[in-house]
């Protein structure tokens, strides 16, 4: 079974799909593996490194895909580049199947097997294979490192005999695992950090990293069965806004982490709550891909709103690209070790287990995925 990893062609991108650790890990295993050269050019990573590890480089993208019986990456394919993957195989990668309707149509019209890494699904046996969580973790630690390095103070507590200087004031608005990620490094920088979720079950998370949770009552809130937020009432939103004006009014760095998995993200800072900010103060929108957390932010840009810094850069997992990568290739190596046949040595894609039933999104040419029929 040949398995491909093609180096990830969207601009800027440097994070890789699997680094050599993994690679030796899955040709131990009897896993035939092929790299596309310069896979891991973007994290210094040599080809040499690749083939030490026990793969096969091709320096021929389109005659590495053609032959491949399972395709592992990291972004979602180009819709033109399914045409020259082979009949039945399997491809594995982020595929934002919930807005990627082409693309969706594309795999099941050119019958192919499609993982979709964002529905892998929040059971103590798939952990491991999580990569929302892991790059989210990510995201959430560079979140504060941007928003440090763009204010213009310090964050810890300094008593010096020049003077005493107070703790930077952090709020966080969302505390998943970005969130509580961003919340532990800005403890951890020494910034006075404050916190808010409307998961209820989130403030003692938020209390356990060493922030206070603010509590706003905006009246009953909902999980998933997976743990994701449902979505808030219009009324709520307002009640939550109200709440929160007058924590960011205070405090030097905001940084939303809001998300509504698979919906556009809700908008929580306005343009009246940015005004009511002090210049030179910070806000980090970290849903800005996903539509936004606050009003005004833009997709990789940074504006300056009255003197308020709104940072909407995306890929924030890319900015630690090693170490997104080795969390992300070893995500796929535990999906790929889960369903390897020892013996056959071939991916059992076992339509009857939960896991790949929940992140299986087409399969035969037809969309299989309960989460995503009806949507296409
Ligand atoms: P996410 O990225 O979908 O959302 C980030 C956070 O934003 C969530 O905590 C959500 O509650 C919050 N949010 C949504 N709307 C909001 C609003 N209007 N105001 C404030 N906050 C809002 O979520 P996530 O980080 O991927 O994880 C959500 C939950 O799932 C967490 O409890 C996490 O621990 C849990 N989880 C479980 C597993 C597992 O069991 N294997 C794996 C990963 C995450």
């Amino acid at each position: 079974m040949k398995f491909a990893i093609p180096r990830e062609t969207h601009p800027g991108e440097k994070r890789v799909a699997m680094i050599p650790g993994d690679v030796k890990k899955l040709t131990a295993k009897g896993v035939e593996i092929h790299i596309e050269a310069g896979l891991g050019e973007t994290i210094k990573v040599t080809d040499a490194l690749y083939e030490e590890a026990g793969a096969k480089v091709a320096s021929d993208r389109n005659a590495l895909l053609s032959d491949a019986d399972v395709v592992l990456r990291l972004r979602k394919p180009a819709v033109d580049e399914l045409s020259e993957l082979k009949k039945g195989c399997l491809h594995v990668s982020y595929l934002d199947p919930f807005n990627e309707k082409e693309l969706l149509e594309a795999f099941r019209a050119a019958d192919i097997s499609a993982i979709s890494m964002e529905l892998i699904p929040r059971t103590t046996r798939a952990q491991k294979m999580d990569a929302l969580s892991s790059q989210a973790n990510l995201a959430g630690y560079v979140t504060v490192v941007l928003a440090a390095d763009r204010l213009d103070k310090a964050l810890p507590m300094m008593m010096t005999p020049a003077g005493t200087l107070s703790p930077a004031r952090v709020f966080i608005i969302g505390a998943g695992v970005a969130g509580l990620q961003a919340i532990a490094t800005a403890k951890r920088l020494g910034a006075r950090v404050e916190a808010f979720d409307v998961r209820p079950e989130a403030a003692e998370q938020i209390e356990s990293v060493g922030g206070k949770a603010v509590k706003i009552d905006i009246g009953v809130t909902e999980s998933t069965k997976d743990g994701y937020a449902k979505q808030l009432t219009p009324e709520q939103l307002e009640m939550q806004r109200k709440g929160m004006a007058k924590i960011c009014s205070n405090a030097d760095i905001v940084i939303t982490t809001a998300q509504v998995f698979g919906r556009k993200a809700p908008v929580i800072v306005t343009a009246d709550m940015v005004e009511g900010m002090t210049p030179g103060s910070v806000i980090v929108d970290m849903a800005v891909e996903g539509g936004g957390n606050v009003e005004g932010s833009k997709v990789d840009e940074e504006v300056d709103v009255g003197g308020v810094n709104i940072i909407g850069l995306g890929n924030l997992p890319g900015r630690v690209a090693v170490h997104a990568s080795q969390m992300y290739s070893a995500n796929l190596y535990n999906l790929v070790d889960e369903f390897w046949d020892e013996e056959a040595k071939t991916f059992n894609l076992n339509l009857e287990d939960e896991i790949i039933q929940g992140c299986l999104v087409t399969h035969g040419g037809e969309v299989v995925n309960e989460k995503l029929k009806g949507t296409e």
